[in-house]
């Protein structure tokens, strides 16, 4: 106790990002990434936990403390030239760093609130609408998602700490401070063993965000859009609030994966949105584990053989948009890739779990 009482009061640094020349404070208890985020900088970034090399940018000056290793994720070449991961480095000084912040993305403040739980639907037999009534408003982009932390005193004296997307564009919800989550149950999963089995209605929340740089670019290009399990929530969201946007001229191809008849859900909402999208609207549902002798008459397989075979030429032309489980994510780039889309056009948010971080201090 008493050592806690003389714990050192965290440092307080410059820490600026060119070539824009941006300057904040950055404390030494928190990451360059979450210094830039909560005051405001397009600083890329996704998964904030060392797991996409999204926010990775190269240090000109400094030095900074890193929390995890970065040697899986980026280069031999950028190990060299002195690349870090922002979200894994706190500051030990002054420091400098060198990225291209990201003048469309999404740069709403970060706000931290609590929720309450108004709403738990069986979506599947392991997917569960969320609803959440917020505290304070949480103004986001559709594609982004949100921290949802539960602090359980009887299981770990941390919170359990997960990110979920945004199964709805913003003010979708007749209450603006409404949100809904699609949330997968995974065996022996700490938060959503708690979800399915322990948590009702009235439960409280801690949430914290918007994050995330997953979100419609501008453009007129066709879009190919491709979900797996859960991670259709923020692709609905986004194809919602291109609607609500009046920027729905755009063609769109949606895949959504699913392993039976059964795990399909929201095909409701999807039909809503083609009824009303501008452009034209093809919904493919891809089947992996459908029994042969079953009725369904749709595709079967893995969405990857599907896009390889697509041979479409607006695909060289199109923006493509996808979310769910990383080696679906990893398969269907590589596919769309060699399928003629730009590399550059391919925009994704991979649901990785705590399991992908390396958490070694160096
Ligand atoms: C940016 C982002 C957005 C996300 N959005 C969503 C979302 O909208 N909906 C959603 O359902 N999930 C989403 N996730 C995943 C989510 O954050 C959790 O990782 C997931 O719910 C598991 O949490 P848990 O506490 O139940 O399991 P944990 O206690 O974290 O994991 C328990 C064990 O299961 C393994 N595991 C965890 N997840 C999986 C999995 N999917 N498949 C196989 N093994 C797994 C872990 O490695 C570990 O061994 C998102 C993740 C990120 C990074």
């Amino acid at each position: 106790m008493m050592f806690g009482l003389f714990r050192k009061a965290p440092s307080r640094y410059s820490f600026r990002v060119d070539p824009a020349g941006a300057e904040v404070q950055a404390s030494s208890d928190e990451s360059l990434l979450q210094a830039a985020l909560n005051q405001g900088l397009a600083f890329p970034h996704n998964c904030r936990a060392g797991g996409c090399g999204a926010c990775k940018c190269r240090l000109v000056s400094g030095k900074v403390k890193e929390l995890t290793d970065k040697s899986y994720l980026l280069s031999a070449g950028e190990l060299q030239a002195n690349y870090i991961l922002a979200c894994q480095s706190h500051p030990r000084s002054d420091v400098t760093v060198e990225v291209t912040l990201e003048p469309d993305s999404p740069d709403h403040a970060v706000v931290s609130t609590e929720a309450t739980i108004v709403g738990l639907k069986p979506l599947t037999a392991d997917i569960l609408e969320v609803e959440l009534q917020l505290a304070t408003s949480m103004p986001f982009t559709a594609g982004q998602y949100v921290e949802v932390s539960r602090f359980d005193t009887h299981d770990t004296p941390q919170p359990v700490v997960r990110s979920y997307s945004f199964a709805s564009a913003p003010g979708a919800e007749s209450g603006s401070d409404l949100v809904r989550l699609f949330i997968k149950k995974v065996a022996g999963g700490h938060f959503t063993e708690w979800l399915f089995h322990a948590a009702d209605v009235g439960e409280k929340l801690a949430l914290k965000g918007p994050y995330g740089n997953f979100h419609l670019r501008p453009g007129t290009q066709p879009i190919i859009a491709v979900s797996g399990g859960s991670g259709l929530a923020p692709v609905k969201a986004i194809l919602e609030q291109a609607l609500r946007d009046k920027k729905s001229g755009r063609d769109v191809v949606l895949y959504f994966g699913a392993r039976t008849q059964h795990d399909l859900y929201g095909l409701q909402a999807i039909a809503e949105i083609q009824r009303h999208w501008i452009g034209r609207f093809e919904f493919i549902p891809v089947l992996s584990d459908e029994p042969a002798d079953s009725d369904w008459t749709g595709r079967r397989g893995l969405i990857p053989g599907h896009l390889t075979n697509a041979s479409n030429a607006a695909f060289s032309q199109s923006q493509a948009y996808l979310c769910g489980p990383p080696p679906m994510v990893d398969a269907c780039v590589a596919a769309l890739v060699q399928a003629g889309v730009d590399q550059n056009a391919v925009f994704f948010d991979k649901f990785l779990d705590t399991s992908h971080k390396i958490s070694h201090e160096i």
